[in-house]
């Protein structure tokens, strides 16, 4: 296990990545800060209108050039798994790098951001080659041909909460299907995906095949939305963000477009759980991992009023052992939000919501220390009603607000007041009670007495409602990378 690392002693790589390789951009200066201690460690150049343009036709013109979505899959396969291998040999400097910059941990970044996104990798690798079309049933006369092939050029946009891995969700299946990709990482994040696309070309993907352009959403992820050569847009990140770019790409013109979106996910526990403490470390975990930066963190605990308040106070001591600590320390446990205007936000919904009448039962405030950085305790909430903020608002940050239930009705009432529909957990040790709950809660995802998900990269991850359509992850990732062409043949 890596130890503590000296963050002035990493430096972060510098450019865009175009045709292979990185190139200095020319576009306006953005100072990134390390989320840890407020402090700028890098100044990130974005590229122009004109670096982004060229960016993808450079890569327009390596996928119709290059032999990538033309050769036998295995050996795009054989490419993607060389790929992650470098990625794995070189885990420490790059989770060190991605540690850096923002609010993941080191001990979670090595143990799980560069082992998950090499994963992530291999798993798409190994459907190049076993996900086919099909011959369809016509009459005798003809052959009916559905074949499925890459679209081209596909921009993946990517959020700052966990940098490599949901960058990899994006491109790993767009890559294995055969299409070039032209990546924006958030400016927030925008530097350990560029060691990655260095070690795709040393892995032996042609040049201009994976390509990371830079700056912000408003003027380089909008260029790619509106550029005619880009053939889908595949995004993660926020609702009001989703919207703006279904409007970018509808006034520019049609493409498909996959929507990661946002999240306000609750926990529902009913009496006849069999184990307190396992569900009290499940939703404690929910809420703070990350800080309460994910997407799927789960904000909203919805409880049956029996065991309300003893399953609270669990929660609640769980967060004691909780560290707040840089990145860089291998000791924390509890990350830091991404920037000191985040800490400002979260604190704003909880005061406004306790202003309305919810009770803070523990947290509302950062932590004594660290005294720099963006740190915030773990909070929770309750007498909280579906109107105020803390329950309406994705807050991104350690925030639980409690309801509670006496009937199963009033909580599936509860849990689908929302905008969101992505993720959801029913604890319950009754069968009947947890597959009726599967059924009649309105979210992508459902857990049963667990939350968060596992390594299963073959279960598709996508939201309902608000939280945007189409899926990660899994074979319908893979399969939304691939239009479908027809083809119909007389052998009369
Ligand atoms: P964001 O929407 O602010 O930014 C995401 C990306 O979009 C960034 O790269 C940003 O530069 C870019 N962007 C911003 N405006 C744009 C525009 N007009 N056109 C094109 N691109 C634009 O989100 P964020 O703050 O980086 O990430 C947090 C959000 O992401 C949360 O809402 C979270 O729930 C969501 N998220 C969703 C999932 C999921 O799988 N559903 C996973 C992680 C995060």
């Amino acid at each position: 296990m890596l130890d503590s690392f000296d963050p002035d002693q990493v430096s972060a790589p510098k450019g865009y990545f175009v045709s292979g390789r990185l190139t200095k951009a020319s576009g306006e200066q953005i100072a990134v800060l390390r989320p840890s201690d407020g402090l700028e460690y890098a100044c990130l150049t974005s590229c122009t209108l004109e670096e982004v343009n060229a960016t993808v036709d450079d890569a327009w013109r390596a996928f119709r050039q290059s032999d990538w979505a033309t050769c036998a899959p295995r050996q795009r396969a054989l490419i993607l798994r060389r790929w992650a291998d470098l990625l794995e040999a070189e885990a420490e400097p790059i989770a060190r790098l991605e540690a850096l910059g923002s609010t993941r941990p080191i001990r979670d970044a090595l143990a799980y951001d560069v082992p998950y996104t090499a994963d992530c990798i291999r798993f798409f690798a190994e459907l190049a080659d076993k996900v086919g079309g099909d011959v369809a049933p016509t009459n005798s006369n003809s052959l009916g041909l559905i074949v499925p092939e890459p679209f081209g050029v596909i921009a993946a946009i990517a959020p700052w909460n966990f940098p490599l891995i949901l960058a990899a969700w994006k491109f790993a299946p767009a890559l294995a299907a055969g299409n070039a990709v032209v990546l924006k990482p958030s400016e927030l994040t925008p530097f350990s995906i560029l060691r990655l696309a260095e070690l795709a070309i040393k892995a032996g993907m042609p040049a201009g095949i994976f390509n990371i352009v830079q700056g912000s959403g408003l003027v380089v992820g909008d260029a790619l939305c509106r550029h005619p050569r880009i053939a889908k847009v595949t995004f993660t990140g926020s609702t009001k963000t989703g919207s703006a770019i279904m409007r970018s790409i509808a006034e520019s013109g049609v493409k498909p477009v996959t929507l990661e979106l946002g999240g306000k996910s609750p926990h529902i526990v009913f009496g006849d759980i069999s184990d307190l403490d396992r569900t009290a470390m499940s939703i404690s975990r929910g809420i703070t991992s990350n800080a309460g930066q994910v997407c799927v963190a789960g904000s909203r605990l919805i409880v049956q009023s029996r065991i309300a308040d003893v399953l609270v106070d669990r929660i609640v001591k769980s967060f004691g052992s909780l560290v707040p600590g840089p990145t860089w320390r291998s000791t924390t446990s509890l990350a830091p939000l991404i920037s000191t205007r985040q800490v400002e936000r979260v604190d704003l919904i909880v005061r406004q919501s306790v202003s309305a009448g919810a009770t803070l039962l523990t947290g509302g405030s950062r932590p004594g220390a660290p005294q720099n950085g963006a740190f915030y305790l773990p909070t929770v909430l309750g007498d909280v009603t579906s109107e105020m903020p803390a329950v309406r608002e994705e807050i991104f940050g350690p925030v639980l607000t409690v309801q509670q239930f006496d009937e199963e009705d009033e909580a599936v009432e509860l849990a689908g007041d929302t905008n969101y529909g992505l993720a959801a957990a029913v604890h319950t040790s009754n069968i009947d009670r947890a597959m009726r709950m599967m059924r009649r809660v309105d979210a992508g995802t459902i857990w049963i007495n667990r939350y968060g998900r596992s390594m299963d990269y073959i279960l598709p991850t996508g939201g309902f409602k608000g939280s945007g359509f189409g899926k990660d992850l899994g074979r319908a990732a893979y399969e939304s990378c691939l239009r479908l062409k027809t083809a119909l043949i007389d052998i009369a």
